[in-house]
């Protein structure tokens, strides 16, 4: 397989609509070319991530978390 291909096969690969033995040599390729195995890592983390933002919502809540309401809870004298 050449490194074209391998990179074309990266999205179908995380889609599984490979063939068993299309995957097998993309696999393959991914341990003998080191470019194309960070391709498939950088893919491989920004993949799953998209889909996690609907199940994790870890850095919009801590964003929305900001002290604002302090302005607000000063004691009122008189
Ligand atoms: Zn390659």
């Amino acid at each position: 397989m050449t490194c074209d291909l391998a990179l074309k096969a990266i999205p179908l690969y995380f889609y599984g609509e490979l063939t068993p033995s299309e995957e097998e040599r993309v696999e393959q390729h991914m341990h003998e070319c080191e470019t194309c195995s960070r391709e498939l890592e950088r893919q491989r983390a920004l993949g799953p991530a998209l889909d996690r933002r609907r199940i994790e919502p870890s850095a919009g809540s801590l964003l929305r978390a900001s002290p604002r309401s302090r302005l607000s809870s000063r004691p009122r004298r008189g």
